[in-house]
């Protein structure tokens, strides 16, 4: 499946918008408050294409200057050192700047009066937490960018599961699915669970550039991720789908072969990561025999519960390729014996046709004993 066809253009966005005329310099606001188990930030760290420390250190030609401050990857003193750009920004200080958030926005109404979800920080007037939401309220208002990273962020995550005491959600949910930032950008989804690190720094550096007045901006399909990053399946990318295409079905988790029988749902979830792979190349949930439980989407996890039963649809369309598989797969054998021969015109007799003789061999052998 592809969602090419149902593509979100920000092309024609920008031009009622503020246009980025080439930004010099940038802040990448990242805050990882929300329902969050930082393994987004764990994750980037691990991107080599580009690395985050190259667009940091400025080796990246033609990106703007980029002050990061995250709170495990800036160099910081922590503390209100750490809050200072971040106040600055919510007072309408500091400008341009791209808020990344990861965690998913718990609903502070349920709780309203009665305590905090998520704590960034104190007011400094009240001594009270600021929470998640505060944060959201000020910054995205200001924002020349919002980027979600990490499922969490995107669409709510494990977070969000059915019953979960906090009501929490996603940045579309929380902002709406309208929403425009100062650089005329809807938010830019990245989802994963944690997210490929290379999915968000190829995403982060397009915005880059686009701040940087570049390049256009980055195109998102209508869940608002990067198109070219999500437009086609885990099935579409994945090392054993000749396996899938012949019936040959894995019965446990130790079979190279297809693992949808055992609870594989590649074949309906948008994700690059098995062509993509997860540092340097390599991995890749299915090609290294992690059955896809569809960490990327949307309905993530509920809709892929419980993980490692056979997904319905997948019993159906396993089943229907049964008898194409197991035939053309016998057929298949039958022709592989047959262009595994040489051709019988060749050489490939019992008894020697070349013209090859061993006498030169034989002699040499006499000398050197
Ligand atoms: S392991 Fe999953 S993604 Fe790979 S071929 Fe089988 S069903 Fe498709
Ligand atoms: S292959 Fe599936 S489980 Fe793995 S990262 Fe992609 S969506 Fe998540």
């Amino acid at each position: 499946m592809s969602v090419e066809s149902d593509t979100r253009t920000t092309g024609q966005q920008t031009s009622t918008a503020e246009r980025p005329d080439g930004f010099q310099e940038i802040d990448v606001l990242w805050i990882s408050e929300g329902m969050s188990c930082d393994g987004d930030t764990v994750s980037v760290t691990a991107a080599a294409q580009p690395a985050i420390e190259d667009v940091v250190l400025g080796l990246i030609p033609g990106l703007p200057k980029v002050n990061l401050h995250n709170k495990v990857l800036s160099p910081s003193l922590g503390g209100e050192h750490f809050l200072a750009p971040f106040r600055a920004a919510a007072r309408g200080e500091l400008g341009p700047f791209i808020l990344v958030i990861e965690g998913s926005i718990p609903n502070q109404n349920i709780i309203e009066g009665e305590g905090f979800w998520t704590s960034f920080g104190m007011d400094e007037e009240t001594g009270q937490p600021l929470t998640l939401n505060w944060w959201l309220d000020h910054l995205a208002p200001r924002a020349w960018a919002v980027v979600g990273a990490g499922t969490c962020a995107t669409y709510g995550g494990i977070h969000a599961m059915a019953g979960n005491p906090t009501g929490c959600m996603g940045l579309a949910d929380y902002l709406g699915w309208d929403y425009t930032s100062r650089g005329g950008l809807p938010i830019v989804n990245i989802p994963g669970c944690p997210v490929q690190p290379e999915n968000f720094m190829e995403t982060l550096t397009w915005l880059l550039y686009h701040a940087a007045g570049s390049a256009p901006p980055p195109p998102l399909d209508h869940m608002l991720r990067p198109q070219w990053l999500f437009g086609k399946t885990v099935h579409e990318g994945c090392d054993r789908a000749a396996y899938y295409e012949q019936a040959d079905f894995a019965k446990d988790y130790n079979s190279p072969k297809c693992q949808v029988k055992v609870g594989c749902w590649g074949p309906v979830v948008n994700c690059n990561v098995p062509k993509r792979g997860w540092m340097s190349g390599i991995g890749g949930c299915p090609n290294v025999g992690g059955i896809c439980i569809g960490c990327t989407m949307p309905g993530f996890p509920d809709a892929f519960m419980p993980f490692m039963d056979e997904p319905a649809g997948g019993s159906l369309s396993s089943l229907l390729i049964k008898p194409y598989g197991a035939f053309i797969r016998r057929m298949r054998g039958i022709t592989n014996v047959a262009v595994n021969r040489e051709t019988k015109w060749r050489h490939n007799k019992a008894e020697l046709t070349s013209g090859y003789d061993p006498y030169w061999r034989s002699e040499t052998d006499a000398r050197s004993n």
